[in-house]
């Protein structure tokens, strides 16, 4: 699967663009709203939620800075480690500050709920979390999620900043793959 379109390696589209975008509008009217007096420093998790957080961020109204942070839990492949890695730190100082952490995905959970305890023993004033993706069925850890735009179901997906080996990443949709690309026929 050298060359060709990354549409003939999705076995089905979960969530097309459009229910995707109808979701991030409403989001982004609570998120307005909840931080209607305060100021917002938007914490994205790279590299997965780039998309979340331009397509979000962009309907927002309210004033917003933004940092990232990487972290690592998957490696190249498909299943969560729980162990975390800090790749890149954030640039910002957190004392005081409202942090949004802005996910593409919550599957089992570990490495968010990690990365919330990081984050609040820097002292900031509160931490929300809003992800794109929640995968209920596969939650090992309770994590306080303010922001979810879908449920689904306990399978891998790609599309909208997720991706299987780094790719996919740029599909603007979310869907499954083919069980011959795992396999690499
Ligand atoms: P968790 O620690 O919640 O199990 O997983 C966190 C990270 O694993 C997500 O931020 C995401 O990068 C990756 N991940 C979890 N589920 C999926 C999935 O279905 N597809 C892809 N592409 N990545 C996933
Ligand atoms: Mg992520
Ligand atoms: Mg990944």
């Amino acid at each position: 699967m050298a060359n060709g379109s990354l549409e003939n390696d999705i076995e089905h589209v979960l969530i097309p663009t459009d229910e995707l975008n109808g979701r991030l509008d409403e989001i982004a009217r609570e998120i307005d709203r909840d931080y209607a007096d305060k100021d917002v420093l938007v914490v994205g998790v790279l590299k997965g939620a780039i998309m979340v957080v331009a397509d979000l961020t962009r309907r927002m109204t309210i004033p917003v800075t933004m940092d990232w942070m990487a972290v690592s839990s998957y490696g190249s492949g498909t299943k969560s480690s729980g162990v975390v890695r800090i790749l890149k730190d954030l640039d910002s100082d957190l004392h005081g500050r409202h942090v949004l952490v802005i996910e593409d995905i919550i599957d089992s959970g570990l490495t968010l709920s990690w990365l919330v305890a990081n984050l609040r023993s820097r002292g900031p004033e509160s931490v929300e979390i809003a992800t794109m993706l929640r995968k209920p069925d596969a939650a090992k850890v309770d994590v306080d999620v303010r922001y979810v735009g879908f449920d689904i179901p306990n399978e891998f997906v790609v599309g909208y900043g997720l991706d299987y080996d780094e790719k996919y990443r740029n599909l603007p949709y979310v869907g499954t793959l083919k069980a011959e690309v795992y396999s690499g026929r």
